[in-house]
């Protein structure tokens, strides 16, 4: 019996966990050999595709020279070059880069900051605005920014107070009119998953409303965070969900496809005036926040090898044939039976099934993932929100595959239902 404790996974259900010895591009091998179809990129980290060889390289060569270092008061080469690297990319705006290990952690920095911001400019703001249906991580600080919900019940006394925005409903004004009075009581920040709602059930809304809520934000000295741990790194069609809005937020969350979904590694990224609110010589205004790994030398070697990716080969043009792939697959699976709101952004594909009558919600997610799992697929649908977000290099014989999966995994769930 293994000791392991997995994440997300009930073990009373003693359903199957099968070891994985390694993987490429778009593909896993499970140790019999079985080759699986990643059609979620590993929990939406992998972009390019597993174990490309350029970010393979680049952690072997850093493993061997340089592999830990105290990041207070100390720096490496591959920290600066990552720093430089995301400076020149991303906006001008975002001027500072700091370091940490997971989008989580990433999310704990930004609130840290917006709040040290309002501190220490003596606005005596502190609350924060969150949207509908989010997710923002599993640390104590990230769900309470998120939906509360099954998966945090027991802790919802540690849980601080949030002003929730509804989710946009048709054209959204719903939002905007409760954003706008949210405002008026003056929070310190406001936080959002830009374009896309990952692990809400990728529910999607369009730029310009983030357009419109980026610009109430600013109109109120709120500060806007952008969480793009998941729809950063050309997961909805461009670099960042935000540049569709040509929305700079102020404060910026990167983590998952920061090293190509190899390492772990995360940064915040701030605009000027955050950073300068914490400059002084006064010890008592240094940003209070570390970790043991912040910056580590081997999954920031990793995250340069993955911004080279980004300047010297053409992702954007892989995106655009990927988005293009998974919309056709979509428009072919919308006249099945049970099949609603079909959504897609860039290479975020979604679908919701109808439960058939007698059908029982929470038992369907794991009877498709043993469907998908019978078929060599890796999908894990959230509740009955079906959603495929490959690697960027799956082709189009692994994506006929994953589209059978799917149809024979909705017609066993009909039969299953009568
Ligand atoms: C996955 C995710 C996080 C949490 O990232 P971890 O690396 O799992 O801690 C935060 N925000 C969003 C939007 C995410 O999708």
């Amino acid at each position: 019996m293994s000791a392991v404790w997995h994440p997300f996974t009930q073990h009373g259900l003693e359903e199957p966990i099968p070891t994985v010895v390694r993987a490429e591009g778009a593909a896993l091998y499970t140790a019999d050999g079985t080759r699986v179809i990643d059609g979620i990129s590993s929990w939406w980290v992998t972009t390019h595709g597993h174990n490309h060889p350029r970010i393979v390289a680049a952690i072997q060569a850093q493993a061997a020279k340089l592999d830990q270092l105290i990041f207070a008061g100390w720096t490496h080469e591959p920290a600066e070059a990552v720093a430089a690297g995301l400076t020149a990319l991303l906006p001008p705006e975002l001027t500072r880069v700091f370091f940490s290990d997971s989008g989580s952690t990433c999310v704990e920095v930004a609130l840290k900051m917006a709040l040290g911001f309002h501190a220490h400019t003596g606005t005596g703001r502190s609350r924060i605005l969150v949207l509908e249906h989010s997710y923002h991580g599993d640390t104590i600080g990230a769900m309470s920014v998120g939906a509360r919900g099954v998966f945090n019940a027991p802790y919802a006394p540690l849980l601080f107070d949030v002003g929730t925005i509804p989710f946009p409903l048709g054209d959204g004004a719903n939002t905007l009119e409760a954003l706008e009075q949210a405002c008026r009581a003056g929070p310190a920040a406001f936080i959002v998953e830009p374009l896309v709602l990952g692990a809400g059930g990728m529910l999607m809304y369009s730029p310009a409303l983030l357009a419109q809520m980026a610009a109430i934000c600013r109109a109120h000295g709120v500060l806007l965070i952008a969480d793009e741990v998941m729809t950063g790194w050309g997961r909805t069609g461009t670099l960042l969900a935000c540049e569709q809005a040509d929305v700079v937020p102020d404060i910026l969350c990167l983590a998952k496809g920061l090293t190509g979904g190899s390492m772990p590694l995360a940064v915040t990224m701030a605009q000027e005036p955050i950073f300068r609110a914490h400059w002084s010589t006064d010890r008592a205004r240094m940003f209070y926040h570390s970790s043991s790994y912040t910056a580590n030398p081997i999954a920031c070697a990793a995250a340069v090898a993955n911004l080279a990716l980004w300047r010297e080969e053409p992702v954007r043009e892989r995106i655009a044939v990927l988005g293009a792939r998974l919309q056709a697959l979509l428009d072919s699976l919308a006249d099945l039976p049970g099949v609603t709101n079909p959504r897609r952004t860039g290479t975020i594909a979604a679908f919701d099934l109808a439960v058939p009558d007698g059908g029982y919600l929470s038992a369907l997610a794991p009877r498709l993932m043993a469907s998908f799992r019978k078929a060599g697929v890796l999908l894990r649908p959230l509740g009955n929100t079906i959603y495929l977000m490959p690697p960027y290099c799956i082709d189009e014989n692994d994506l006929a595959t994953v589209r059978a999966a799917i149809v024979g995994a909705i017609a066993e769930a009909a039969d299953q239902a009568v």
